[in-house]
C-alpha cells in the first residue's frame, strides 16, 4: 500500500516536536546575516592624509604629592573605589626589593584624580594635563599642626624613594616633552589646601642629578643678593609670581591668597625658612628663575 506524503502543517510540526526547529531557525540564518553586515559599505573613511601642526602633548605637567599615609593604607586609598583618589603612579617607602618597585595604578593616559582644585598659568584643574606620582610619606604629626611649617617635624624620604623619584620623572618629562617649571608640588599648584610633598622634598637634588624640574642658577641668586634689588610692593610680588605660574591674582592686597602662594613657593626653592613672607632671599630666588624660564 502506498502512503501519500503531504508538506507537513504548523500543528503537525508542534505535534512532532517542530517548535525546537522553529527556534534553532534563526541559527541558521546567522551566519549569513553576518556576512552581509560585513560587506555593507562604511558611511565614511578616515583619512590621515593630511596633519595639523598645531597640537601638543595632552600631558603638559608633572605633579608630585606624598600621601600622608604608610604604605598599606596609600596602596588602599589609592586602589579603592569608595576614597575617590588615585595617581598614576605610587612609591612605596618600605621595600626592600631590589631593583625597587614602582607601582603603576592609573595608565598615563587615563585621567587620575590626585590634584583637585589646582591652578597653574592658565591651566585649571589639573586631572586632566598632568601625571601623578605619589610617594608614601607620613607629612608631620597632627600635634605639629598648629607650628609654622619649618618647626613641623616633617618626615625625611629614604635614598631608595627619591632615586626612583628621580629616574621615573627624568624618564616621564622625557616621553611627554614636560617643561621644567611645570614639574610641580601639590602645595604649588592647590597653595591654600595643600603643603605636600613638603619641605624635605629635594628639588634641588632632582634638578641637578636628574635634570628634573626648575632651578636658579644659584651664582645669579648670589649675584642678586650682592645687589640692591627693586623695591616691590605687594602688586608686584603678585605680578611675578603669577608670571611665574602661581594662581595668585593681583589684588594689591598681601591677602591670605598671597601669604599661601608665598609659602608654596618657599616649600618648592627656599625649604630653609617658610614664613609666607616676601624676604630678599626669595626675591632674588624668583628674578633668577624668571630670567632664566621667562626670560
Ligand atoms: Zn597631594
Amino acid at each position: 500500500m502506498c502512503q501519500r506524503l503531504t508538506p507537513p502543517t504548523l500543528s503537525s510540526l508542534a505535534a512532532a516536536g517542530g517548535w525546537r526547529w522553529r527556534c534553532l531557525l534563526p541559527l541558521f540564518f546567522l551566519p549569513l546575516v553576518l556576512l552581509l553586515s560585513a560587506c555593507t559599505p562604511s558611511e565614511y573613511q578616515l583619512s590621515t592624509r593630511y596633519q595639523s601642526a598645531n597640537q601638543n602633548e595632552r600631558i603638559a605637567f608633572l605633579i608630585l604629592h606624598y600621601t600622608d599615609e604608610d604604605d598599606a593604607n596609600s596602596l588602599r586609598l589609592l586602589t579603592e573605589q569608595e576614597h575617590k583618589v588615585s595617581a598614576h603612579y605610587l612609591i612605596p617607602r618600605d621595600s626592600h626589593e631590589t631593583p625597587f618597585t614602582v607601582y603603576q595604578l592609573v595608565p598615563d593616559n587615563a585621567r587620575a584624580w590626585h590634584a583637585g582644585r589646582s591652578r597653574w598659568h592658565q591651566y585649571a584643574g589639573l586631572n586632566a594635563s598632568s601625571l601623578g606620582i605619589e610617594i608614601v610619606n607620613l607629612g608631620y604629626p597632627p600635634e605639629d599642626e598648629s607650628l609654622p611649617p619649618d618647626a613641623r617635624r616633617w618626615q625625611p624620604y629614604t635614598p631608595q624613594q627619591i632615586a626612583a623619584v628621580g629616574a621615573l620623572s627624568r624618564e616621564l618629562v622625557a616621553r611627554y616633552q614636560i617643561p621644567p617649571t611645570q614639574v610641580l608640588g601639590h602645595s604649588d599648584v592647590a597653595p591654600k589646601r595643600k603643603q605636600d610633598p613638603g619641605p624635605h622634598f629635594p628639588w634641588r637634588q632632582l634638578y641637578l642629578t636628574y635634570g628634573v624640574g626648575a632651578w636658579p642658577d644659584e651664582g645669579r641668586v648670589a649675584e642678586l643678593l650682592a645687589s640692591p634689588l627693586p623695591d616691590w610692593d605687594a602688586a608686584m610680588w603678585q605680578q611675578q609670581l603669577a608670571r611665574y605660574g602661581y594662581g595668585l591674582p593681583r589684588s594689591g592686597q598681601w591677602d591670605e591668597q598671597s601669604r599661601a602662594v608665598m609659602g608654596a613657593f618657599q616649600l618648592h626653592f627656599r625649604s630653609s625658612k617658610v614664613d609666607s613672607k616676601p624676604d630678599r632671599e626669595c626675591q632674588a630666588i624668583l628674578m633668577a628663575l624668571l630670567e632664566k624660564y621667562f626670560p
